[in-house]
């Protein structure tokens, strides 16, 4: 039987490791934390999945929580004008519907499936030392660490990284007591606020430790106005924050939120990080080599809400390349084209979201603008997040917006 260690228990490597163990493989998983603690800790995401990263999990049979997380059937963008009145509000209608489960729950539970099932969990946080010795012990080792230590093994690759610095400062709220969008009451949406020069505030609904919550997400213009969270330790101090820029900026979005609480004292997070794409292939000290998965090799900023997406792409990619591999030897040249099977899709995720932390082109603003009257456009924009290479038709170049535009308008 093939030996496969997965180092790094979040959305990738436990999809991985779940999916590798369901086709007789032994699997060592190792994370540096327990399921419990996992639960009981802090928020990680705001993981909304849409409809084709849901069904690699249904194709597993891990979707547990389906019934219970609250569908969002739709996508909608606002943009506030020079006195924070809306300029442009609509929404798009998504194909299939996204959804949203508090990594601490889905993480906890799959790491359990994998135990009761009898896969071999050790909680142990991995070191480049420890992968030296492990990488003899095993036919292939993943690393699926996240944004972690981990990641020094791998180089930054400059020619798909156009940012060295953090291009956002983010700040996320876990709450109960929002209030529906008074637009659509009867169904949930991501609410995506643009305030240009500033940020983008996302609002979308989830399934936490205690049931449905809401999510208030802040994204900061690094040095801006929203980038006040760094050194905020007190939860209720974050969220007073969050609601005096709701107030100040998206006063829409405010007036349904003046009831909100945190749904736990964990139910806050704030960071940043520079987005990187890495060379996939980690090579350790003794020769050994290693392949990076998920976020250790491409880390893009959540504006576009892809990474959980992407990673559970990688995991399906990296699964079918792995089963198709049968016996033969995982070396360097199949771990370069399990990489390059992935970044065919992560390609676009990056060009996207890559493009969306940058100043909106006219054309683009045309289009946002356009969608607002348009509702096949607004719908093609919403279901963009679910396949992003569909950008590539209608949205970098102003020829081709023009041209997607005059055939949905008639003209
Ligand atoms: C604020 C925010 C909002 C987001 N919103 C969305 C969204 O709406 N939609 C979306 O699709 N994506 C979103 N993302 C991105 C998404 O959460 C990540 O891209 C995704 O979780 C990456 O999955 P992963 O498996 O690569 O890594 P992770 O989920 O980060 O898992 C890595 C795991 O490895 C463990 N680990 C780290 N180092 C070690 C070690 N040395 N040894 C053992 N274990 C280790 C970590 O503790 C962790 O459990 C968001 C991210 C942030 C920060």
């Amino acid at each position: 039987m093939r030996k496969i260690l997965v180092v790094g228990a979040g959305q990738s490597g436990l999809q991985l490791a779940l999916g590798l163990q369901a086709n007789g493989y032994e699997v060592t998983l190792m994370s540096n934390r327990t399921a419990d603690e996992i639960r009981s800790g802090r928020v990680m995401s705001t993981q909304c999945m849409f409809h084709t990263a849901l069904q690699h999990e249904r194709d597993l049979q891990l979707n547990f929580w389906e019934s219970q997380a609250p569908d969002i059937e739709g996508l909608g963008v606002s943009v506030a004008g020079p006195e924070s009145q809306r300029v442009i509000d609509w929404v798009g209608s998504l194909d299939g519907y996204a959804q949203s489960v508090d990594q601490r729950l889905k993480m906890a539970g799959w790491m359990e499936t994998f135990a009761q099932r009898g896969g071999q969990l050790v909680i142990h946080g991995a070191a480049v030392s420890d992968l030296d010795y492990f990488s003899r012990a095993y036919d292939l080792v993943l690393v699926s660490a996240g944004k972690g230590e981990l990641v020094s093994m791998f180089g930054r690759d400059a020619s798909r990284s156009p940012f060295s610095e953090p291009q956002r400062a983010l700040a996320v709220a876990y709450v109960h007591g929002l209030g529906p969008r008074p637009e659509h009451p009867e169904f949930d949406a991501v609410r995506c606020n643009l305030v240009p020069g500033v940020g983008e505030l996302f609002v979308m609904p989830t399934l936490t430790l205690s049931g449905r919550a809401d999510i208030l997400f802040w994204e900061g213009v690094p040095g801006g106005p929203l980038d006040v969270f760094n050194g905020v330790k007190d939860p209720g101090e974050h969220l007073s924050l969050t609601l005096e820029l709701m107030e100040r900026f998206t006063p829409w979005e405010y007036a349904r939120a003046t009831k909100v609480e945190l749904t736990d004292a964990n139910g806050t997070l704030s960071g940043r990080y520079a987005p990187t794409v890495r060379n996939p292939v980690g090579r350790l000290p003794g020769g050994g080599l290693v392949l990076g998965v998920a976020d250790v090799v491409v880390a893009n900023d959540p504006v576009t809400g892809q990474g959980a997406n992407s990673a559970a792409k990688c995991a399906a990619a990296y699964l079918a390349s792995i089963l198709e591999h049968g016996d033969k030897e995982f070396d360097e040249v199949w771990m370069r084209q399990t990489f390059d099977r992935y970044w065919d899709t992560a390609r676009h995720v990056t060009k996207w979201t890559n493009a969306m932390l940058g100043v909106p082109p006219e054309h683009v603003l045309n289009l946002i603008g356009a969608a607002g009257a348009l509702q096949p456009v607004a719908d093609r924009f919403a279901n963009g997040f679910n396949n992003p290479a569909d950008f590539e038709d209608y949205f970098y170049e102003p020829e081709k917006a023009e041209a997607y535009l005059a055939s949905v308008s008639g003209a």
